[in-house]
């Protein structure tokens, strides 16, 4: 404790891990992805006491892909009982890729956690089955725990990602065939790729996702989003689950609960202080930004804090 955060700081942070770059590779599995300038590096910090950071590229718009696999799991809390959720997905670290089928074919299509390629297409299907608009829903809840009116989907990379959709469509029949999967596959497809396609800065994202710093609650809001309870439950599977396979070795490293995506962001979580958001294209051979990572580790260390 003690240490007083700043820009001086975060800038400061950025500028040491820049020789990093270079050391990863952007994601190439879509064109839309593939095009993004690797040499990008972001960094913002909302404090659940109102105090906003920023530093580098943080207020550029990027693809927050499977960063959204927590918003979607949220907004299921909002509509499904526990039982109801954790009958059809599980709450373990998978210890393998995020698109992997490998598991699921032994585990009766049941996926590990909702922070897997399976897993949230799962909970996909459930909010097609209990949402009139699920992909309006998204934007209403995102807009509103930002303050900013006009976050939306990136259709290109819809598009794209829909156009090479290959994998998670097996993911999804793979499911259905044992039962665990009951809408239209193809409109499930299209609402988990709009949520991927997510543009967001990560000021924005630091904004959004300070609810979790806040036992579920936003501190501009009076209403919580979910429950002290469930916001502690969601933390804990970020933690265990949210940067795949390398899960244990970020644990190691940086001692937060956090959420990865391909576009190169990763939204950590300071439980009762702040939620940080980070930017840097190029990933590591796991799907998690190689620069963002290494921002994160330096950050927790001068800041003195891990959940651990
Ligand atoms: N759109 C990506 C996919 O479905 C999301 C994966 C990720 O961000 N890890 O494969």
């Amino acid at each position: 404790m003690g240490t007083v955060i700043d820009n001086a700081m975060l800038e400061a942070i950025l500028a040491e891990v820049t020789p990093l770059i270079g050391q990863g590779r952007v994601a190439d599995y879509i064109p839309a992805l593939a095009c993004v300038d690797g040499a990008k590096l972001g960094i913002a910090i909302s404090t659940v006491d109102g105090q906003h950071y920023c530093a580098g590229d943080a207020r550029e718009r990027f693809s927050i892909q499977s960063i959204s696999k927590v918003l979607s799991l949220v907004v299921a809390m909002n509509h499904y009982q526990e039982e109801e959720i954790w009958q059809r997905v599980g709450k373990d670290p998978s210890g393998q890729p995020f698109n992997s089928l490998l598991q699921l074919e032994i585990e009766q299509g049941k996926p590990r956690n909702p922070f897997i390629n399976a897993g949230a297409l799962v909970v996909c299907d459930m909010l097609q089955s209990r949402l009139s608009a699920p992909r309006q829903r998204m934007l209403e809840i995102i807009r509103k725990l930002s303050g900013v009116g006009d976050i939306a989907y990136d259709a290109v990379v819809a598009r794209s990602e829909f156009d090479h959709s290959a994998r998670n469509a097996a993911i999804a029949w793979l499911m259905k065939s044992f039962g665990n999967f009951h809408n239209d596959v193809a409109t499930v497809l299209q609402n988990y790729f709009h949520y991927c396609a997510l543009k967001m800065s990560c000021s924005e994202l630091a904004q959004t996702f300070l609810f979790l710093a806040n036992q579920g609650r936003s501190p501009r809001h009076e209403q919580a989003i979910i429950t002290p309870l469930q916001s502690r439950q969601v933390n804990a599977l970020m933690a265990t689950c949210g940067m795949y396979q390398n899960a244990g070795e970020f644990a190691w490293r940086v001692g937060l609960p956090a959420k990865s995506g391909v576009g190169g962001g990763i939204v950590a979580i300071v439980p009762h202080e702040m939620a940080i958001a980070v930017w840097s294209p190029q990933l590591d051979e796991a799907g998690n930004s190689l620069a963002g990572i290494a921002v994160l580790e330096r950050l927790t260390q001068r800041l003195g804090r891990s959940v651990f």
